[in-house]
């Protein structure tokens, strides 16, 4: 008998029949002598439609409150789970993040977990009792409800499997993988048996959301084997074939995996990009621009300096396009005067398109293959920014999913591999 986490997102979740699939498969799994955790994401579209509520009543609402807001729709969710499994004859209960506790830092909207007391959960599970713990949220030391960022409920049930020692944290999700990019925009792509941790983590911080980054940061942490795999199978599928379904994420890098050169190409449209001119080229104009943007909490992604022509020099950098205003306007306002910059221009339609993989550390010209196939595709480059294990370039975000398109195949990633593995 061993302890697993199960985790449903949001079209999982998604209607009263889909609930009740939920409920069947838990229950097998229950029936197959598992201890189970289930953390459930709210119904899809809910926290969509209780922050835009939000919206309708302030333009920029409370962070407190906006969490007070999007916690009930997991609570909703989880108890729907608990009756429908009830309604199956398993024994179950549900409990809030609060309830558990799990605690957090006190950072509405994107707030960090801290500890997860188990007892309860382990009281419950000793007693016969499935149980279920509302994804996405927990509470700060004086007692407030947080949440922790739009995907947060992948980071809840890892955390959970972390904290409990569970043998596996099994993500079901709307795809039945992780693939080689997202295939609703490659319908090409193919899904990964395994795919390494290291290769995880940057394609979940390039905008891969399959898995929000902070669960995969946990999982490299605590050592939690992860599965995404889908929840839209029949539910009664055998449990031995079920627990080997998926894309694994693994630890242990093979020499297979350091063979393909590129394993996946990531993407977001998040992005916004700003540039000052004619900036005087002195030392600590850096930290004089980026000083007074992080103070503003604004992470800052890619950065550029360009050669400086006559004491002065163009600066430019990239932002989430939710601080693209913030970060104009404290440009104009306030850097931008203080540093004496020519001026100020902006670009909010830019996205930023990467490629991953492990075996990019042993090999050259993957960036060359890169530039060339954007190029003959027409496609200009902005910026680029490379690590040992991916290249990434900012690009007119009209063509985003051109450039998926093209860099996938021309990285073979629409090729099947599995015959060549066996030689
Ligand atoms: P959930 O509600 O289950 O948390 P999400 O919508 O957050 O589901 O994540 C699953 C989605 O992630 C898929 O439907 C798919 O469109 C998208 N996705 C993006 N990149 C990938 C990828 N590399 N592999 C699989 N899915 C991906
Ligand atoms: N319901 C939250 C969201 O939509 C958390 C999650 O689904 O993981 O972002
Ligand atoms: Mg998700």
């Amino acid at each position: 008998m061993s302890l697993i986490v199960h985790k449903y997102g949001g079209t999982s979740m998604g209607s009263v029949e889909r609930i009740q699939n939920v409920a069947r498969r838990v229950a097998k799994w229950h029936a197959a002598g598992h201890q189970v955790v289930v953390v459930p994401s709210a119904m899809s579209g809910e926290t969509n439609r209780l922050l835009g509520l939000a919206k309708e009543i302030s333009p920029q609402p409370d962070a407190r409150e906006l969490d007070m807001l999007a916690s009930t729709g997991e609570q909703a969710s989880s108890s729907l789970l608990a009756m429908a499994l009830m309604a199956q004859g398993v024994a179950a209960r549900s409990y809030t993040g609060w309830q558990v506790p799990i605690r957090t830092d006190s950072s509405f909207t994107r707030a960090r977990i801290r500890s997860i007391d188990d007892a309860r959960i382990r009281g419950d599970l000793d007693a016969g009792r499935v149980v279920i713990v509302t994804g996405f949220q927990g509470v700060d030391d004086e007692g407030n409800i947080t949440t922790l960022g739009r995907g947060g409920s992948d980071t809840s049930a890892v955390a959970v499997a972390a904290a409990m020692k569970a043998k596996e944290c099994l993500i079901f999700t709307d795809v039945d993988g992780v693939y080689t990019t997202d295939p609703r925009v490659v319908p090409e792509a193919r899904r990964m048996t395994v795919v390494s941790f290291e290769e995880m983590m940057e394609m979940a911080s390039l905008g891969s959301k399959v898995l929000q980054i902070r669960s995969v940061e946990f999982a490299g942490k605590y050592h939690v084997p992860v599965r995404v795999l889908s929840s839209l199978t029949d539910p009664l599928i055998p449990v031995e074939e079920e627990m080997v379904s998926g894309t694994l994420i693994t630890f242990e890098e093979d020499q297979k995996m350091e063979a393909a050169v590129v394993s996946g190409i990531a993407f977001s449209r998040d992005e916004a990009k700003v540039t000052l001119l004619a900036v005087p080229d002195t030392p600590g104009v850096a930290y004089s621009i980026l000083g007074p943007v992080a103070a503003a909490n604004i992470d800052v992604d890619m950065i550029l300096q360009n050669q400086s022509v006559q004491g002065t020099t163009d600066f430019s950098f990239t932002v989430n396009r939710n601080d693209f205003a913030r970060t104009l306007d404290l440009l104009k306002n306030q850097i931008g005067p203080a540093v004496g910059a020519g001026e100020i221009v902006s670009d909010d339609k830019v996205c930023k398109v990467s490629i991953v993989g492990i075996g990019m550390r042993s090999h050259v010209g993957v960036a060359s293959l890169m530039f060339r196939t954007l190029s003959e595709e027409g496609i200009n480059i902005q910026m680029i920014s490379t690590s040992e294990i991916k290249t990434s370039v900012i690009i007119n975000d009209k063509y985003m999913e051109l450039a998926v398109r093209a860099l996938h195949k021309a990285f073979g990633l629409d090729q099947d591999k599995s015959e060549e593995d066996k030689i």
